[in-house]
């Protein structure tokens, strides 16, 4: 028996460390170490709220990609939660998942004092650093999450919000989304609508960051012309590699750069790599039948479908398509770098919403692989730690700064 658990232990020990020794250089440890390294957006609130899921967990079975453990080995200095509320099995009520969302994020940090804290600011992050610990942020994925009541909106910033995403998949009351742009029987704006330019002024007057990950072509471009701050896409790829409407032109990834905002690369299997984008669509008929059977089940039994359970059906289709290639997600951060400049890309893993990440990338763990692989190109410690969060930092600083600006000059 001892002599198994031993040999079990031994065995474990080498795989991990192989693993560690044949990914990760020293070199590329230390620069991953000496980083705060930042992920824009992780979907984990879902599984905090509907699966009763602990951060401290040390299951070696969960399927998440993120847990304090998978934090701390990966070096993820801070990470901002994603407060999504799924617009059909929320309407009428948007508002209050989104306050049962943040209570969620409150809750895991209140539990875990030692190794996580709240952060709303820069220096709150830099501090969660020094302190070892995970900055936990939020960011509302969705402006429906508003009700279209810019009250709300201040709310929502005073509760710690520091980033909306205009719009999630879901055309809202201000602001047409990517997600059904091309559907005749939703009522568009062609782009922002008045409203949505004084939200996107409230939002830059009170420091929080505008995200135009998930929306139209054109509500980007509205909202380029509008903003005082620099932008953020805190989950979105490039659409030269990768033909998918919720990645970036290169006119727009140019735009970002001009406005000093940053894009955060989105890790998605289907955002990186054309192969497994267009295999993905090929089932997407298929998967999405699934997906109705499984909810027209439960609403027949008087039970609302959940999230958690969607996207296990939905991880069981993903597994049938190969994953895509790490160097797919490198060649989107590379591709960004190249057009937008270094200074203008970082990372927005989509982890725990995404149901097929690229191969070596299993949870906040394998974030250095990130690292040694820019590395390998020929990117510099500099260049390497402004990608894994300095450039995000920045951004960050300077809507504090328009914010500061903007509130001082409105007491004048
Ligand atoms: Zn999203």
């Amino acid at each position: 028996m001892t002599t198994r658990i031993l040999a079990a232990a031994i065995s474990l020990a080498l795989t991990l460390s192989a693993s560690a020794q044949t990914a990760i250089s020293a070199k590329a440890r230390e620069i991953h170490d000496s980083a705060i390294v930042i992920d824009t957006h992780a979907d984990t609130p879902q599984r905090f709220l509907d699966e009763n899921f602990d951060i401290g967990s040390t299951d070696p079975n969960d399927h998440g990609h993120i847990s304090l453990d998978k934090a701390k080995a990966g070096n993820l200095g801070a990470e901002f939660f994603s407060i999504w509320v799924e617009p059909e099995a929320n309407r009428g009520h948007f508002a209050h998942r989104t306050l049962d969302l943040i209570d969620s994020v409150y809750e895991q940090a209140a539990r875990h004092p030692d190794r996580m804290m709240m952060a709303f600011s820069v220096a709150d992050i830099e501090r969660a650093h020094r302190e070892h610990k995970l900055a936990a942020l939020m960011g509302i994925e969705g402006g429906h999450s508003i009700e279209n009541d810019i009250r709300l909106l201040r709310d929502f910033y005073r509760l710690g919000v520091r980033y909306m995403t205009l719009s999630w998949s879901n055309t809202n009351e201000f602001a047409d989304s990517s997600g059904d742009i091309n559907d005749p029987k939703v009522a568009h704006h062609n782009g922002l609508t008045e409203g949505g330019k004084q939200i996107v002024l409230e939002m830059n007057r009170l420091g929080m960051l505008v995200d135009i990950s998930h929306v139209a072509d054109k509500t980007l471009w509205d909202t380029i012309a509008v903003t005082k701050a620099p932008l953020i896409a805190s989950h979105s790829s490039a659409r030269a590699l990768t033909n998918h409407p919720r990645n970036m032109t290169d006119d727009m990834l140019r735009a970002v750069a001009k406005n000093g905002g940053v894009v955060q690369v989105n890790f998605y299997s289907a955002f990186v790599d054309e192969n497994y984008r267009k295999a993905s669509e090929a089932q997407a008929k298929d998967r999405d039948a699934a997906v109705k059977a499984y909810t027209d089940q439960l609403k027949a039994a008087g039970k609302t479908p959940s999230y958690v359970d969607i996207n296990r059906i939905e991880r069981e289709w993903a597994a049938k398509i190969p994953r895509a290639p790490l160097s797919a997600l490198i060649d989107h951060i590379d591709h960004i770098a190249k057009v937008a400049g270094t200074d203008h890309v970082g990372l927005g893993s989509d982890f725990d919403g995404v149901s097929s990440t690229p191969q070596g990338i299993d949870s906040a763990a394998d974030l250095p692989k990130i690292t040694q692989a820019l590395l390998d190109r020929g990117y510099s410690a500099d260049d390497i730690r402004k990608i894994l969060g300095g450039n995000l930092l920045r951004v960050f600083a300077e809507a504090e700064r328009v914010s500061h600006d903007l509130r001082a000059s409105s007491h004048e």
